[in-house]
């Protein structure tokens, strides 16, 4: 099997300025099923991410910026009637590059590359200022007003792990605004990225609004456009380290910024919770997309009178997880993003015994007797036994791992949850509502799911606290970050 890209992507370019664009340099995309490469991608150089800058400033004045919200909204609509169109060539791609199920990119990936797109064009339209009349004490009477703008050139800084996802989840919002981008995919999932630049092209999105620039960070085409004075904002979503290196490349142009960033997520598991879906919902938000969701639970809670049961059925659930192609019949985890990734979960698991756990299952590499044994596989993995303070309890590894720990209070648990520089998600599994409530609420994160995980409504406030991220994107959130507001007060 090969799981190739579409014939469309025989070779991956920029898209600058209504143009796409090869360079004399290239770099491969290489699959993590079996390591073959798939394509070469070329990668841009600080020139041609500087004309992708003048690019979209230049749009900022041109039809896109005389378009009125309505005019723009038909425009994401056309951008997402041609995904759909090219439905299963943006599935190809998303699988192709990152190793994952075939029904999970249908299901999530390019759906919700749709549905970014329809969302915030439907909400731009419905965005609105604030209005307040004053009275001042000499009896001056004032009416305020604001109004919203576009905060210009946005840079936008994606992650591999959801590829299509996190793009639209920022193009959306920041074009229905009225702004223009650049877009820097990562390297290691160029595919879909360069469909999307396709998709805009066809919709007839005018020159220079999308524009999309590959390479890596450092000394790449990364660090030219988060550096380059022309671009007026930055929105990343990665690494909280790469995160600090960001803030640190826009501090002199004092940039708006919004990052979402790492986690190391906690779910709690009460000795009320419905037993069974608690399992489930646990086993789902540990190893989905092979634990490489941001909001994926690496530290697991159990209250003690379940814990002994708790782990036995997470074992004998996580050893009956298909691990596979992307597309054999029931398959739940495809392979890691790349060798190198499988590496640095490889070298957690290796940690992790030296900390002390009990590996309860997993801890190395499937091994299939075939192409796929020169792949990025890791086994779905739980470990038992770790102390709050071994490095495998409190670093994000981002792969298929989670450690089970019992608890015996409620205080106790919530101060366990809180110990961490992270702050992005959680989950609580009961069946006390009073005790649902109580305890997520005294969470220090962004999103807390209770009896459940991952589902979202595009509406509701997305992002982390502390090392997790600045900003929370969502609904009017993201409108708020991506225009820039003026107030006007008026003397009547
Ligand atoms: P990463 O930080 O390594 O890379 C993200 C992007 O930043 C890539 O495009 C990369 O090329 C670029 N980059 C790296 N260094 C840069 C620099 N100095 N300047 C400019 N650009 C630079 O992250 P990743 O490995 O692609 O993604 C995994 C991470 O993303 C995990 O930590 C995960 O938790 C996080 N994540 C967070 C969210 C969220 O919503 N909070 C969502 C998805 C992923």
């Amino acid at each position: 099997m090969s799981f190739s890209l579409p014939p469309a992507l025989s070779s991956l370019r920029n898209y600058v300025d209504g143009e796409f664009v090869a360079t004399d340099k290239c770099f491969d995309n290489v699959s993590p099923l079996h390591g073959k490469v798939l394509a070469p991608v070329h990668e841009a150089d600080a020139a041609l991410v500087d004309r992708a800058v003048q690019a979209a400033r230049q749009a900022l004045s041109g039809p896109w910026g005389r378009m009125s919200v309505e005019e723009r909204a038909k425009m994401l609509h056309r951008v997402a009637d041609v995904i759909e169109r090219r439905f299963d060539e943006f599935v190809a791609a998303e699988v192709a590059d990152t190793g994952r199920p075939v029904e999970q990119a249908r299901a999530l990936d390019v759906y919700r590359g749709v549905a970014n797109l329809r969302t915030f064009a439907d909400l731009g339209k419905v965005a609105h200022g604030d209005y307040f009349e004053t009275r001042l004490a000499s009896g001056q009477n004032l009416m305020n007003y604001t109004v919203r703008k576009p905060l210009g050139v946005i840079a936008s800084i994606c992650p591999w792990n959801l590829p299509l996802l996190s793009m639209t989840w920022k193009a959306g919002p920041a074009l229905i605004c009225g702004n223009t981008m650049v877009v820097k995919p990562s390297e290691e999932t160029p595919s879909s990225a360069t469909l999307l630049a396709e998709a805009f092209h066809e919709a007839g999105v005018p020159p220079g609004v999308f524009n999309l620039v590959h390479g890596f960070g450092p000394g790449s085409a990364g660090e030219a456009l988060t550096r380059h004075p022309g671009v007026d904002a930055v929105t990343f979503t990665g690494e909280s380290r790469t995160g600090a290196a960001i803030m640190k490349a826009v501090a002199d142009g004092v940039k708006d910024i919004s990052f979402e960033l790492g986690g190391k997520n906690a779910a709690v598991v009460f000795a009320d919770a419905d037993f069974d879906a608690a399992v489930e919902g646990v086993v789902r938000s540990s190893f989905s997309n092979s634990g490489q969701v941001c909001l994926c639970s690496e530290r697991v809670y159990v209250e003690r009178p379940i814990f002994d049961k708790f782990v036995a059925a997470m074992k004998a659930r996580t050893e009956a997880l298909k691990v596979g192609w992307p597309d054999e019949p029931g398959v739940f985890m495809g392979s890691l993003i790349s060798h190198e990734h499988r590496d640095k979960v490889l070298s957690y698991c290796a940690l992790a015994v030296q900390e002390g756990a009990t590996v309860v299952t997993g801890g190395g590499v499937p091994t299939f007797g075939d192409e796929r044994d020169n792949g990025a596989f890791v086994q779905p993995t739980i470990w038992t036994g770790l102390a709050d303070d071994a490095r495998c309890v409190r670093e994000e590894v981002f792969g298929p791992v989670c450690h089970i720990a019992p608890f015996d209070r409620e205080d106790e648990v919530i101060r366990r949850v809180n110990d961490t520089p992270y702050g992005l998600a959680g989950c609580v599994w009961t069946t006390n509502l009073s005790r649902a409530h109580r305890v997520s609420r005294q969470f220090h994160v962004g999103i807390v799911w209770i009896n459940t995980w991952f589902s979202r409504d595009l509406r509701t406030p997305f992002g982390g606290s502390k090392l997790s991220g600045i900003g929370r994107e969502g609904g009017r959130h993201s409108l708020d970050f991506y225009s820039e507001t003026t107030n006007i007060c008026v003397a009547i």
